[in-house]
């Protein structure tokens, strides 16, 4: 699994208490006495989206049009959809075209790159996603290199991933830059401690990674082959999980005070029947030690999406000044 960002489609019932503006953390805080804090992304998300319903607004009294994201689906994914769903909800909140393009899960690598270019060549639009996972014929290299970069708003192209790993402006994979934002936006420094990551997937993982390293904490990347995850994980004074496995860390692999970023969005029965949704942490266990933790669901899943059409934001901008200066049109 790759690229499921359906935390997305659950709002959380737990208390948000992250405050809008960042407050710091007591860093040897433990949980024994009045509970972790619950770092929720909703309240984050939502001042993002509102800033973005202005700036879309402003963007079509401007330009006169209002730009499109294009979701790429192949294939019928029952969580991609309920995820899609999402996406295109909160682009109708934000004042921006939503456009689903379904394709049959029989297409071939060429047809669908030749679908792809297409929505390159389409001036309304302004970024593009394509929904992973992708049919095992189809080349995931060979999707991703065709999409345009200056239209790879969830920074998967090569060219905005090498972006990325020198430092410079690119985009940026969304749930990566969730992971990190929340962490920044709860006044939780990074700088200087020891970071840990279990995880190391393009989308996910690799990117938090260097955008950790970028805030200059100490990185540790842990992957399926790491021997003894809680040697590493012990250590944390910060860790991101991002491995699709439920429970995989549990309260004994942590230190007390230890603030969790929990990425991981599993689905498991829920013992009446029905299912669930779970992170990588198992919170009953983690809660008595660590001193601040992203809830599942509602913390990174709902700042992933708001952070992805501030993306779309600046690609539209800078396609539409790119236009209008070819165009001669600047002053328009
Ligand atoms: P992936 O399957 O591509 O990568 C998983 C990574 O975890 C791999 O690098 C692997 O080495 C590592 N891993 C697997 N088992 C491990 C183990 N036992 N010990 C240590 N490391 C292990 O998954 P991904 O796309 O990076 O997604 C990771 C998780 O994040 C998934 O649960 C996914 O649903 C979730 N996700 C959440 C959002 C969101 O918005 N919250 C968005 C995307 C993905």
């Amino acid at each position: 699994m790759s690229d499921r960002r359906d935390g997305t489609i659950v709002t959380t019932g737990l208390a948000a208490t992250v405050p809008t503006t960042p407050a710091p953390v007591a860093e040897t805080a433990t949980a024994a006495t009045a509970g972790p804090r619950l770092l929720a992304g909703g309240p984050i998300a939502a001042e993002i989206r509102a800033g973005l319903t202005a700036d879309f607004a402003a963007f079509k009294e401007r330009w006169g049009y209002v730009p499109t994201l294009a979701i790429v689906l192949v294939g019928a994914d029952a969580p991609s959809a309920v995820y899609l769903g999402q996406i295109l909800r909160t682009c109708e909140k934000v004042g921006v075209q939503g456009r689903l393009v379904e394709i049959g899960s029989d297409v071939t690598a060429d047809a669908l790159c030749n679908e792809i270019e297409s929505l390159n060549a389409d001036p309304a639009v302004a970024g593009i996603i394509v929904q992973m996972p992708l049919p095992a014929h189809v080349p995931l290299r060979t999707v991703i290199d065709s999409i345009d970069p200056a239209k790879d708003i969830d920074g998967i192209h090569p060219r905005n991933a090498g972006l990325l790993s020198l430092g410079y402006d690119g985009f940026l994979p969304a749930t990566a830059q969730a992971s990190v934002e929340i962490l920044k936006r709860s006044g939780i420094e990074i700088a200087g401690k020891r970071v840990v990551v279990v995880g190391r997937s393009n989308v996910v993982g690799k990117p938090a990674a260097l955008l950790l390293l970028r805030e200059h904490g100490t990185i540790s990347i842990l992957h399926s082959k790491t021997r003894d995850l809680g040697h590493y994980t012990r250590d944390a004074e910060i860790l991101i999980v991002a491995a699709g496995k439920p429970g995989l860390v549990t309260g004994e692999m942590l230190s007390p005070g230890v603030v969790v970023v929990d990425v991981g969005i599993n689905v498991v029965p829920d013992g009446h029947g029905a299912e669930r949704l779970v992170g990588d942490v198992d919170f009953e266990s983690a809660q008595g030690v660590v001193s601040a933790i992203t809830p599942v669901p509602g913390g990174v899943g709902p700042l992933t999406n708001a952070l992805l059409l501030t993306h779309l934001l600046r690609a539209a901008t800078d396609q539409a000044e790119r236009g209008a200066a070819t165009t001669g049109d600047a002053a328009r």
